[in-house]
């Protein structure tokens, strides 16, 4: 077994320093897709939640909160979730 030369070791620490940043890369690529995966499926279960009466045009879920509370569709949520800023 041969001993690696310097240059050789210094080209090895390098391959291996790509290795493992390409390798953070990837799980943090993975990561971020799962986070943003997750987020989706929240939207998607409170837009569920939140949804028009099919008799009226109210917000089914906010509407149970009574009178006082805006429920006219789209509701403050469905409005917050689309972009618009409530002030
Ligand atoms: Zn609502």
């Amino acid at each position: 077994m041969t001993v690696p030369t310097l240059p050789g070791l210094l080209v090895l620490a390098a391959f291996g320093c790509l290795g493992l940043g390409l390798a953070s890369f990837a799980v943090a690529g993975v990561l971020c897709l799962r986070h943003v995966l997750r987020g989706g499926r929240a939207i998607t279960r409170v837009r569920a939640l939140h949804r028009q009466a099919t008799h009226g045009t109210t917000c089914i879920h906010c509407a149970a909160f009574g009178p006082a509370y805006d429920n006219t569709w789209p509701c403050p949520t469905i409005r917050a979730l689309d972009g618009e800023v409530a002030v």
